[in-house]
């Protein structure tokens, strides 16, 4: 810990300079994930520098542009819950925002972090899987579908940086975590689902936020009761501290059918 380089550039376009040029570089947005992997000494190779974005204003901000939202990279969930045009456009979003960690987490965790980590759990995920966000970095533009590519792997180059997340205006998604808590607790599972189109994703059930496929396509036909069969076939949980495989393919049916039905009552 001792041992690390701290590094604030000035703008994004010097801390991708930076992030290319440094070896053993780890950017830092709200470190409420990477502080404590650097303490717990958990994070191979251990980084020889930190790439501090917290600052840079391109960073930051919620702004509606056309037909979507933008939402900066470093953009604390503070900023999110607190603004109207999220609230307005994307109100899953914000509920889940809403659920992570207590305020002192929310003034600094951020999308870009809870993308970038891409745990399994991360509670942002599967409702920015349900919105079809795009994920943009310094050089090009990922469909979220795209971005999780293995156990806390994601599509990023070893030197790309996040800068935003885009959202699509006007799609109705729903959200919801089950933890062991209301507040303050890590997700046993949670689901975000859209109906129109159908989107089903999902959290803690598998080594990566996934879209369950075979529930979308039942959930296009009406087909309630099928989307709830089939989900099961969709998600691959497993026994882990916080709950039992049993467990989690239970509730995210019990979940599923009583958000599908939810959408159905109008
Ligand atoms: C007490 C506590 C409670 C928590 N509760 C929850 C919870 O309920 N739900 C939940 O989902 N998470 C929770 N978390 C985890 C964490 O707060 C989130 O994942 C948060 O979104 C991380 O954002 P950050 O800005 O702090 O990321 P950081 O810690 O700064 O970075 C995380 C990772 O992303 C990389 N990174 C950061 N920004 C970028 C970027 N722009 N481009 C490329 N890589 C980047 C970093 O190098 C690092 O690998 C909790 C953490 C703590 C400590």
């Amino acid at each position: 810990m001792r041992d690390v380089t701290y590094l604030r550039p000035g703008n994004v376009r010097d801390a991708v300079q930076l992030y290319r040029t440094t070896p053993g570089c780890r950017p830092l947005a709200g470190g409420t994930d990477l502080m404590v992997m650097l303490h717990a000494g958990t994070l191979r190779p251990a980084p020889r520098a930190v790439l501090d974005l917290w600052s840079l204003p391109e960073l930051k901000g919620v702004r509606r542009a056309n037909d979507v939202l933008e939402i900066g990279a470093a953009e604390p969930y503070t900023g999110i819950i607190g603004s109207r045009d999220a609230q307005e456009s994307v109100p899953a979003l914000v509920a889940a925002a809403r659920t992570i960690g207590a305020a002192q987490i929310q003034n600094r965790g951020t999308l870009g972090g809870n993308l970038a980590n891409a745990s399994p759990a991360g509670d942002t995920l599967p409702v920015l899987l349900a919105y079809d966000a795009v994920v943009v970095t310094d050089r090009r533009s990922i469909p979220i579908d795209e971005f999780f590519v293995g156990y806390r792997k994601t599509a990023l180059a070893d030197d790309e940086l996040i800068t935003a997340v885009r959202l699509p205006l006007g799609r109705d998604v729903v959200f919801r975590k089950v933890g062991t808590r209301a507040a303050q607790a890590i997700s046993k599972v949670v689901l975000a689902v859209s109906r129109e189109p159908a989107r089903i994703a999902i959290g803690s059930v598998a080594e990566i936020p996934l879209r369950a496929r075979r529930a979308e396509v039942a959930l296009e036909r009406n087909d309630i009761a099928g989307a709830v069969a089939a989900v099961a076939d969709d998600i691959r949980p497993i026994d882990d501290v916080r709950s039992t495989a049993a467990y989690r393919r239970q509730v995210t049916q019990n979940v599923l059918r009583e958000l599908l039905d939810a959408f159905a009552r109008g």
